[in-house]
């Protein structure tokens, strides 16, 4: 088992509060094996984490979020940067990208809309060659997540977990179990693909308010 935040943010990405150099204790205190770092549009952001693991003899893969036209896409196994991929291209397009460098694409809160964008939506159904769906993102509400599950039922897709984490008490809220172990992108991509994990943690809404020095979500999930 292989229990992995899929989507963190840091101070790289220019719009998170998490510093670099904090992310693996945290990982660790919260009792997750990996973190994947997702920075918006630009694998290179993350490059400073390589030496961080090393140092910190501790698993960090790296993706990106990539901000298509009509919403947030995860892309793993290939680092891509805004030389590659302009923001704002079709999703499709980005989707077919992505696969012709053997990579996995995931729609990221699919439900969800943005500060300035709408959400992808239903328009979910009809993309073609997702490797997964993020079901459960640890920042966005649980109605919101309910749908990307349902959607994923739909596609017969499998759901991955992530915290979106933007502040560190944020980070290992929502992950995802591997059940077999990987070690490169390359295969963190292939297991994508696979499909044998399953999602933990819980929404934002379903959570204690108050800071829980354990790191655990809240055992009886409040629904306000
Ligand atoms: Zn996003
Ligand atoms: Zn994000």
């Amino acid at each position: 088992m292989l229990k992995i935040d899929l989507h963190i943010h840091t101070l790289l990405g220019g719009d998170s509060a998490i510093r670099p150099d904090e992310v693996v204790a945290r990982a660790r205190q919260v009792g997750l094996d990996a973190v994947c770092i997702t920075e918006h549009h630009a694998y290179d952001l993350s490059a400073p984490f390589v030496q961080i693991a090393t140092r910190e003899n501790f698993p960090i893969f790296r993706g990106l979020e990539y901000r298509a036209e009509e919403g947030h896409l995860l892309i793993y196994g290939v680092p891509a940067g805004r030389g590659d991929l302009l923001p704002g291209l079709p999703m499709q397009t980005v989707v077919d990208w992505v696969n012709r460098r053997g990579g996995a694409a995931v729609p990221a809160h699919p439900y969800q809309e943005g500060m300035v964008s709408r959400a992808l939506g239903d328009r979910i159904l009809g993309l073609k060659g997702i490797a997964a769906i993020e079901i459960l993102n640890g920042s966005v509400r649980s109605d919101k997540n309910e749908r990307a599950q349902w959607a994923a039922r739909q596609m017969g897709l499998p759901g991955i977990g992530g915290s979106d984490a933007h502040g560190i008490q944020a980070l290992g809220n929502a992950y995802t179990c591997f059940e077999d172990a990987f070690q490169t992108e390359s295969e963190l991509a292939q297991a994508l693909r696979a499909g044998r994990y399953t999602v933990q943690g819980s929404s934002a809404d379903q959570r204690s308010p108050t800071i829980d020095l354990s790191g655990q979500a809240a055992s009886s999930p409040r629904f306000p």
